[in-house]
């Protein structure tokens, strides 16, 4: 990071868990771009899917003019990859993705954070010892959440929690969620696969970010703590941290300042 006041650290954990053959996750971070994808699909396909995708938006990595627009096209550009694919291979037919992430895009000449999000897979900021989900998860419960049928605490154990209403390889591809805000000195957050969240309460996640603060003993110690609880999904976490403030900050943090990609 170049930028003046502003750096990121990133560390990155997956597992294949206690019960998976496959590690159908699938993670990219580095530069502009940090993303989870949670492939699903039989005979590996899913791999594909999630694979495909992430090597896909990883290709904007390296681009300091990014913009939303470029990454929402990059999500278009990666299921029709997706879709190439299945309709190369047959007994790959039906694979699918989550996708969920944050990227530094610009918003004309001040970087911004873009949070985006098709499926369950999630993302949260922890600042100020509190930890808040930013996305919202395309799946059966949640949509029963809203409407009033569900309470959240239901929705942790109901049976159709892992069906997920959005995804990448499909014909249509849904609308991509996304929330653009400006970096703040001293978040943090986490981007991870349902195995992570479906194992470890958020009230957990915030309890284990408190204690280490360092991105990548911090990763590792959520996915332990999601093996620890059974581990019956695959588990990715990445956690990105921006440097906390520094006194001149403190002075000057009055304005979004720039941030650029890391090296
Ligand atoms: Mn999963």
């Amino acid at each position: 990071m170049t930028s003046p006041g502003v750096s990121l650290r990133v560390g990155v954990a997956s597992d294949v868990g206690l019960v998976r053959e496959h590690n159908e996750d699938a993670a990219f971070a580095a530069g502009s771009v940090y993303l989870v994808a949670d492939g699903m699909g039989g005979h590996a396909a899913g791999e594909v899917a999630s694979a495909v995708t992430a090597e896909a938006l990883g290709e904007l990595a390296g681009r300091a003019d990014l913009t939303l627009a470029d990454l929402v096209a990059q999500v278009g550009e990666a299921n029709e990859r997706i879709l190439a694919r299945s309709a190369a291979a047959p007994e790959q037919r039906g694979m699918a993705t989550t996708l969920t992430g944050i990227a530094v895009v610009r918003v004309g000449p001040v970087a911004h954070w873009a949070v985006f999000n098709l499926g369950d897979s999630r993302v949260y900021r922890y600042a100020d010892e509190e930890l808040r989900q930013i996305t919202v998860d395309h799946s059966e419960v949640q949509e029963l959440v809203d409407a009033g049928l569900l309470t959240p605490a239901e929705a942790s154990v109901h049976p159709l929690r892992h069906t997920v209403t959005r995804s990448l390889g499909r014909e249509y591809l849904p609308p991509v969620d996304t929330w653009v805000f400006p970096p703040t000195p001293g978040e943090r957050f986490v981007v991870c696969s349902d195995g992570l969240t479906g194992e470890v309460s958020d009230a957990r996640i915030a309890e284990i970010l408190a204690v280490m603060r360092e991105p990548q003993a911090a990763a590792e110690a959520l996915v332990a703590e999601a093996l620890a609880a059974g581990g019956r999904d695959n588990v990715t976490v990445i956690i990105l941290a921006v440097a906390p403030p520094t006194a001149s900050d403190v002075e000057e943090n009055t304005v979004p300042r720039p941030v650029a990609p890391a090296p």
